[in-house]
């Protein structure tokens, strides 16, 4: 399998020749397909897989194809357990979509203050990646909306849960469409992380390297 058996659009793949990937990882040629389709994915992977264009390729696939005008509101909300994931995440998606117009990516985390990642949220966000426990601010100060969420990804379950972001991440849940698209990754299958992905997943594909 090659990038270009993908169908992916000509600024993507301009963007991964220029990061010179030149052949997809398993999990790329496993789940990309799917993904394009619409399926719903449980990825069992660990970092350095390249899980992150794993999904962060379908996803600026779909929001390139016909993305509305204004305002701009979170199209696709990617949960990660850590500041380092979650910005080396947000860094992945700019440079997949450096030949896409407009395509606004930020990043949310604890730890640092507040005031800078709201008025950055103010400005707009077609992607939005986020610790769980900041995102929960950001929702309560009436900063962010799901409302329009069209795609889900939550990273490193496993990891949630050993940093006690399962509950957070539930109610994040409750506030997204039912009707969207769900991905979820783990390095490993506890039983309470088997249960969550039975919770938030419809009808996946599995996906083990
Ligand atoms: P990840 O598992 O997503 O953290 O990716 C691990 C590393 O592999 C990152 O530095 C990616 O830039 C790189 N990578 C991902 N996919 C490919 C690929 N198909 N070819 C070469 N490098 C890749």
């Amino acid at each position: 399998t090659s990038f270009s058996d993908f169908g992916l659009a000509d600024s993507l793949t301009r963007a991964l020749v220029d990061a010179g990937y030149e052949t997809p990882t398993p999990i790329q040629t496993q789940a990309i397909p799917d993904l394009l389709k619409g399926r719903d994915l449980l990825g069992i992977a660990q970092t350095g897989t390249g899980k992150t264009a794993a999904f962060a390729l379908p996803i600026l696939q779909r929001l390139s194809a016909g993305r509305p005008a204004q305002p701009r509101r979170v199209r696709a909300l990617i949960l990660s357990p850590t500041r380092e994931l979650a910005t080396q995440i947000a860094e992945s998606f700019k440079t997949y979509s450096r030949y896409m117009n407009h395509m606004s990516i930020a990043v949310v985390f604890g730890g640092v203050g507040h005031r800078p990642q709201e008025d950055r949220l103010k400005r707009g966000v077609d992607i939005l990646v986020a610790t769980p426990g900041r995102l929960m601010d950001h929702m309560a100060a009436g900063m962010v909306s799901l409302e329009s969420t069209e795609i889900f990804v939550l990273d490193e379950a496993d990891q949630m849960l050993d940093m006690g972001f399962v509950q957070p991440v539930r109610r994040i849940v409750k506030h997204l469409p039912k009707a969207r698209h769900s991905l979820f990754f783990s390095a490993t299958m506890p039983k309470e992380i088997g249960q969550l992905a039975g919770e938030l997943l419809f009808n996946p594909v599995t996906v083990s390297v």
